[in-house]
């Protein structure tokens, strides 16, 4: 990919996902600056060899491309001191959830090329997961490059309408911590039974990686079939899944999801 300047605003654990991400897949150092008021997380950048500072309208003015990832509050108060600089012929992207376009439009007036993303933590293994959106006006090589900048770092879907994003907040962005908390569920069952923390964790861990790692290896064999094809009628994964039939699963999982939904929308 083409190695533009990229400045972060906010050098946050999103941040550091995206840029240990791109580090990994050789993206150079010089070619990447952090802004971020808190000196402990400058230090992180700049132990990579990442120019930082904690002057976001210079290290804006010098970059090509200026990627917004500070929380979704601190947004207006940042952007309004950064309208001295003139966005027009940047990239601007943001990660911020539930800060539309046509909001990020009105804090920064002269931004003519802006793509929002919504990234997901497992970037900083290379195994993220990316939904974009840009109006169809955005230029070809802009959308390509803010496509390959995430799929450095893992993988993209673009979004047919803004609107899908909440979604996507739900299925991807907020979905590793599902998992975590699955998997934490699982190790604390174990542990009280007896097992040691340790092999309780490498028992469920590599379970759940095993497990995703099929899923993704055999995509033309459907989720339910997988999980069939473990379960022997009458045997020990089918006395499991009843428990969870019982307990509605699935059910809880759309009414987690839907409230993830929820609170995505209000925060917009
Ligand atoms: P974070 O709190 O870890 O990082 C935010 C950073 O912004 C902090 O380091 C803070 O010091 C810095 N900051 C505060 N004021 C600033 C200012 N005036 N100028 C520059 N930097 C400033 O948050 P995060 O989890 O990295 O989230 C960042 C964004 O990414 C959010 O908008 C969030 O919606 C989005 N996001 C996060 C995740 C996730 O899993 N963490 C997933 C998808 C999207």
């Amino acid at each position: 990919m083409q190695h533009k300047f990229i400045t972060f605003i906010g050098g946050g654990n999103m941040a550091q996902a995206i840029i240990f991400g791109l580090l990994q897949q050789g993206y150079p150092a010089h070619k990447l600056m952090v802004c971020d008021p808190n000196p402990s997380r400058r230090d992180i950048f700049a132990a990579r060899g990442i120019m930082v500072s904690d002057n976001n309208i210079e290290a804006a003015i010098r970059a090509e491309v200026v990627l917004l990832a500070v929380k979704p509050q601190m947004m207006e108060a940042v952007c309004l001191p950064l309208q001295a600089v003139d966005f027009s012929h940047k990239l601007l992207i943001s990660i911020a959830a539930a800060i539309s376009l046509q909001r990020l439009h009105d804090l920064l007036p002269s931004a003519a090329n802006i793509v929002r993303v919504m990234p997901n933590t497992p970037a900083l293994v290379s195994a993220g997961m990316s939904g974009l959106f840009a109006a169809p006006s955005l230029a070809q090589d802009l959308k390509d490059f803010a496509e390959a900048l995430l799929a450095a770092v893992g993988k993209t879907c673009w979004l047919a309408q803004e609107s899908d994003m909440h979604k996507i907040t739900a299925a991807s962005g907020s979905s590793p911590a599902y998992f975590f908390a699955f998997m934490e569920a699982m190790q604390l069952m174990l542990m009280d039974s007896g097992i040691d923390e340790n092999m309780a964790r490498l028992l469920v861990q590599q379970s759940a990686l095993g497990a995703a790692k099929m899923a993704e290896q055999n995509p033309q064999i459907s989720l339910s079939l997988l999980r069939e094809n473990v379960t022997s009628k009458g045997g020990t994964t089918a006395a499991a899944l009843a428990v969870f039939n019982r307990c509605g699963l699935d059910d809880m999982v759309k009414q987690a999801m839907a409230a993830c939904i929820a609170r995505s929308q209000e925060m917009e």
